[in-house]
């Protein structure tokens, strides 16, 4: 593979040595299990935490004479997730054999694809920032290819004193490897591109994106470079599989290239692992080169081919992906794409908020779901999923904002009490007499009443008009507020003659 240098070197992300500045290049390798209920090519279940070696079919087990059938849905999953790349799908590809040895790998080989992926080159857009003038950065980061192979099983270490063992559950479910090209240059930005690429895969359904129960990992590629120049030599950490991991990696991975570049030294092409405990990575073997695998298609499956006509059909099913419901939040709602970035960045909260915004007011919808759900969810520690007050709870507070029944103040100890007992916002409204007074008779009595109680104010408001605000506020404070805010001001302001 010819590497091709898509970015300009920038100054911004440049870290510091003893020789002068080092720009630090990145590429990631991300397998994706493919949400699928039976495996590759098997039958097998994939459900996650089974009883071990419950989910194994004669042909996991690699039985003599079993012969590999392929799963329709994988492939579908496999186009989908091309198609949210915006990459090239390849109506021709080919599963190879690659060749090694390892306790949880029957075969002896994994079936994968290497000369002829099924997916060509796409890419994704990623945002970072913001900045010291809290700006961020589109950025386009290149996709090398997406392939689809098997996984492997699990080899257990650390279950007894002399023996290890093997769970085949996970041998042979489909993973999407997907492959970045190194166009990522700093910890920030590759962290961004995995999040990016989860966010679409949920969306699309492909992958549940789970880090914790490996459904996603990343194999990152580093290597560091005086800006502008040659890239250097890489090395590649394995299986990291959490975002915040991803940057430590990055991190320590880089600073020790650079130490060893400056001491006159040169970097070995291997394979390292991340030790999150030390946040240090070390080595664990010298890079394997392709040729190593002695790959070869796998004589027991046909080539991969379909027509154009399923990818469009494919295509036309595609829910609508993260990017695009950003730019029609903005459009149609005129949301800030501050805002709708963050709508949009989990698929989990861009459905709740729609819920919520459907036949309301766009732009309070989202303050009211950022500003107060999410505020209170990171407060609690909660996924939205989670979320104690529903859509449906929330779209009826402010249904009850926009009767005139509750004012801004009010809604938001309903949501509350909401939050904190659950029920339907109007009944309690009623019952715990939260109503707002629109009532002017009642208002105007509490007006009176503070004028009287402060003629010296009253006096003085007369040449200092903003001071009816010192009055709206004693109102809404003796009526506990619940008095409806703009009924008070207008009588303020009558009462105490002051124009407009
Ligand atoms: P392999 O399987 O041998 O690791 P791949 O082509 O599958 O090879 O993946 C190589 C990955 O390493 C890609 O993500 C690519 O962008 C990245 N990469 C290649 N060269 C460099 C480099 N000099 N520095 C950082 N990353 C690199
Ligand atoms: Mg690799």
């Amino acid at each position: 593979m010819t590497l091709i240098d898509t970015r300009t070197p920038d100054p911004k992300r440049f870290i510091p040595g003893a020789t002068g500045d080092w720009e630090i290049i990145i590429g990631l390798e991300v397998h994706a299990q493919v949400a699928s209920n039976a495996k590759l090519f098997s039958g097998a279940s994939t459900e996650f935490g089974a009883e071990p070696n419950h989910n194994v079919s004669l042909v996991d087990a690699a039985m003599p004479g079993m012969l590999p059938v392929i799963n329709r849905e994988c492939v579908a999953q496999a186009i989908r997730t091309g198609l949210g790349l915006k990459a090239q799908i390849n109506h021709r590809s080919v599963f190879d054999r690659k060749n090694y040895f390892y306790p949880d790998l029957p075969q002896g080989y994994q079936i994968s694809q290497f000369k002829d992926p099924i997916v060509g080159e796409g890419k994704i857009i990623i945002s970072v920032g913001p900045d010291n003038k809290g700006q961020f950065e589109d950025i386009e980061i290149g996709i090398e290819r997406l392939h689809l192979e098997q996984d492997a099983g699990k080899s257990i270490h650390d279950q007894h004193p002399t023996m290890s063992y093997v769970d085949l559950n996970r041998t042979g479910v489909a993973l999407m490897e997907i492959v970045s090209k190194p166009d990522m240059r700093s910890a920030d930005e590759a962290k961004a591109y995995i999040t990016k690429l989860r966010t679409i895969l949920r969306y699309l359904g492909t992958c549940d994106g789970n880090m914790e129960q490996g459904s996603l990992r990343a194999d990152v590629n580093v290597s560091v470079r005086k800006p502008g120049g040659e890239f250097g030599t890489r090395c590649e950490i394995k299986n990291v599989n959490s975002i915040r991991f991803i940057g430590q990696a990055i991190e320590y991975e880089a600073r020790r290239q650079i130490a060893i570049l400056e001491d006159g030294g040169a970097i070995d092409q291997e394979t390292r692992l991340f030790d999150p405990n030390k946040g240090e990575t070390r080595s664990m073997r010298s890079k394997e080169d392709a040729h190593d695998y002695r790959y070869f298609p796998d004589p027991d499956l046909l080539p991969l081919e379909f027509e154009q006509a399923w990818v469009d059909e494919l295509a036309k099913n595609l829910p609508e992906l993260p990017d695009d419901k950003k730019n029609r939040l903005m459009a149609e709602l005129g949301l800030t794409a501050y805002d709708a970035s963050i709508l949009v960045s989990e698929k989990a909260i861009a459905d709740y908020f729609e819920q919520v915004a459907e036949g309301r007011d766009g732009k309070q919808a989202a303050n009211w779901v950022i500003n107060n759900l999410l505020g209170k969810l990171n407060e609690t520690g909660q996924e939205i999923g989670e979320s104690p007050v529903s859509p449906d709870q929330l779209g009826k507070i402010l249904d009850l904002i926009k009767s005139g029944d509750i004012s801004g103040q009010i809604a938001k100890e309903l949501f509350d009490i909401v939050w904190a007992e659950g029920g339907d916002p109007g009944k309690i409204v009623e019952e715990r007499g939260m109503k707002q007074v629109t009532d002017t008779g009642a208002i105007e009595a509490e007006v009176d009443k503070i004028i009287a109680a402060n003629p010296d104010k009253a006096e003085q408001a007369k040449e200092k008009p903003n001071m009816a605000g010192w009055f709206v506020g004693q109102v809404m404070k003796a009526t506990g507020g619940k008095a409806n805010p703009q009924a008070v001001n207008k009588l303020v302001r009558e009462k105490l003659g002051i124009e407009g």
